[in-house]
């Protein structure tokens, strides 16, 4: 019989498995059992839907069987099945559509954990208590069935076998004990029957295993007998269809754990059955962690979909916006057709009710996180809180209304988050605009020399560190009518009638100065002139109130850059010893000023974090004007 091996990230996978760094091995029966529910799903499904496979209800259920002497565990479900091809393809390789990335994080050398927790590799898990595991299916577009067999490490086979029930069996050869470890115990009933209820109560499929109990002895009061009986071991009601203060913080979690293949608990989440237009439960979750390929193309968010308890679709993304992709859940409506279908979904009434009735739900709820639950709401911008800014962006600003409330930056106040509307409430009256800085981090915004009289002054400014932010805010313009103002742009408007005079008269006695330097770098700058933003720098870059300088920066690495510049204004400090050497230098050889112009540009240009054209040429001015200087 012909080995086959694991494709190389399964490989890597079941190394991890088999030698198992993670603790918690017993959510192996969670993640089987998870399988085998959805199988049972998806059979129950299609004998709504397709006359020529009914099915009756009573007959899908999952059974647990447990042999002391051949130390098996055995996990079997009248599902749908897998044929030969579905074993090959779902439980040889990953069958993720992550697996490449999953590869990629594998590959770096302390690929831990949690990486396996986000990708959901539930029937690996198996790996981890058994030496060996088979694997009998049948699949309901089978006449025949196949036994997959594997090792573990030395790959797997698939041969026929012969088998009347459609559905799948999974016979687990547990490891053999050690000191350390007891997989024994996996056989002992109490804890089988612990761990499902721990794990799998909700599971909407009886759960059966026989088990022994004490009874009484027929005709006698005294006398207890050993009896063999079948027990339904969960207690299967769907967890969103229990009453929400019924519900323990635990069991939202094992849910949430089980259902959405994390391993970490959910952040949070949003459960509540709406009766009106549409009627529907929701059982939603914000995940604690952003899955790593969360903002790839191919990853898939999306609700899960129930009609009256039966399972319609995974992921069914027209149910919510791409802003809050992020959500996991489940949604169960009673006014949806079992039939509806992907394409269906997209344009059906019932569906539009929905999908805006849980968006509005989903807002509501964030917005109450930001008021009464600081803490985990900064965690879920830190996560996702790219997600809602690109949401301000996209189609045209549709959605600023709704995201404007949501979004939060940090600020030179503490350098802590805080809300638009917060910024607003606590600015000073006589403040007309609300002012951000573009910058890489916090330490390289407070050190830029556009901040200087912000900070003097105590203005509070936003931080924008990330692309977006800019592209975002250009497209709301204001916040409640008022309007964002860059300190990296145009004119500023905060110094004293004093000052502005002292501009006024530098500019007036310097015009030359200014026009021989603007001269000089016509093909940079549009203007150069005397700066009323600066402290102790010497020169800053500014842009007009156009494209900024940061956008400029990252339109240039979009593929599709059409070569948009912003326009760029040099500004020097009037207080700054520079200015004096640039007046006496312009007095003595009004030829040496472009040199110093053009020194200063590519200054300004280095502390902007912008590339300088040619560096050679600088570092020659330099050196040329640092020998002019002794000489
Ligand atoms: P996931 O469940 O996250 O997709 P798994 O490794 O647990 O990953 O399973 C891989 C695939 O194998 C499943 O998506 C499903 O198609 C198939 N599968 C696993 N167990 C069963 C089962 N008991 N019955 C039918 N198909 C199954």
């Amino acid at each position: 019989m012909v080995k086959k091996q694991f494709k190389t990230e399964s490989k890597r996978l079941l190394d991890l498995m088999i030698n198992s760094i993670y603790t918690n091995r017993e959510i192996f029966l969670r993640e089987l059992i998870s399988n085998a529910s959805d199988a049972l799903d998806k059979r129950y499904y299609l004998s709504l839907t397709d006359e020529t496979k009914k099915v009756d209800k009573e007959l899908l259920k999952i059974s647990i069987e447990k042999d002391e002497e051949a130390r098996t565990l055995t996990i079997k479900d009248t599902g749908i099945g897998m044929t030969k091809n579905e074993l090959e393809e779902n439980l040889g390789t990953i069958a993720r559509s992550g697996s490449l990335e999953f590869k990629q994080e594998l590959d770096k050398a302390d690929a831990n954990i949690d990486i396996i927790g986000q990708f959901g590799v539930g029937f690996y898990s198996a790996f981890m208590v058994a030496k060996k595991v088979e694997v009998i299916s049948r699949s309901i577009d089978d006449e025949k069935g196949y036994i997959w067999e594997s090792s573990g490490e030395d790959g797997y086979t698939i041969t026929k076998y012969d088998t009347d029930e459609i559905g799948t069996k999974i016979i687990l050869h547990l490891k053999d004990d050690t000191n350390d470890d007891n997989y024994s115990s996996f056989l002992d009933p109490y804890k089988i029957e612990e761990l499902i209820k721990k794990y799998s109560d909700y599971v909407r499929y009886p759960i059966e295993m026989m088990v022994t109990t004490s009874k009484l002895k027929e005709g006698s009061d005294s006398e207890y007998e050993d009896v063999e009986e079948l027990k339904v071991l969960n207690s299967m009601v769907p967890l969103w269809k229990k009453n929400k203060n019924e519900i323990t913080k635990e069991e939202y979690s094992e849910f949430y754990k089980s259902t959405f293949n994390d391993w970490e608990d959910p952040l949070d989440e949003i459960h509540y059955s709406l009766e009106g237009n549409i009627s529907y439960t929701a059982l939603l979750y914000i995940p604690s962690k952003k899955p790593f390929d969360f903002y790839n193309s191919d990853y898939e968010a999306g609700l899960r979909l129930y009609s009256s308890g039966v399972f319609i679709m995974d992921k069914a993304n027209d149910l919510i916006p791409d802003y809050f992709r992020f959500v996991k859940g489940i949604i169960d409506s009673d006014d949806l057709s079992l039939n509806i279908s992907r394409e269906i979904l997209q344009q059906d009434r019932q569906v539009r009710l929905l999908a805006n009735s849980i968006q509005r739900r989903i807002k509501t709820h964030l917005e109450n996180m930001i008021e009464n639950d600081r803490e985990s709401y900064e965690k879920l911008f830190d996560n996702f809180g790219l997600n809602l800014k690109y949401g301000i962006y996209q189609d045209f600003g549709a959605h600023i209304d709704t995201l404007k409330d949501l979004i939060l930056f940090k600020s030179s106040k503490e350098d802590k988050y805080v809300s638009l509307k917060e910024y607003v409430e606590r600015k000073p009256e006589d403040q007309k605009v609300i002012y951000y800085v573009t910058g890489d981090s916090i330490e390289d915004i407070k050190k830029s020399p556009q901040m200087e009289k912000l900070i003097e002054k105590e203005i509070e400014v936003l931080y924008f560190m990330e692309d977006v932010d800019e592209f975002a805010i250009t497209m709301m313009r204001a916040y409640n009518d008022i309007e964002f103002k860059s300190v990296n742009k145009g004119d500023f408007d905060l110094e004293s009638e004093e000052e502005k005079k002292v501009i006024e008269e530098k500019t007036k006695e310097n015009k030359s100065l200014l026009d021989a330097m603007k001269d000089s770098l016509t093909n940079y700058v549009t203007d150069v002139r005397v700066s009323s933003r600066l402290v102790n720098n010497p020169v800053c870059l500014v842009s007009d109130d156009g494209l900024s300088i940061e956008m400029e920066k990252v339109l240039s690495q979009s593929p599709n850059n059409m070569g948009m510049k912003a326009n760029k204004i040099l500004e020097i400090n009037p207080n700054h010893e520079i200015f004096e050497t640039l007046v006496n230098v312009y007095e003595s050889d009004p030829e040496l000023i472009k040199e110093y112009a053009k020194v200063l540009y590519d200054q300004a240009l280095l502390i902007e974090g912008l590339p300088i054209e040619n560096p050679i040429d600088y570092s020659n001015k330099v050196i040329d004007l640092m020998i002019k200087a002794v000489k």
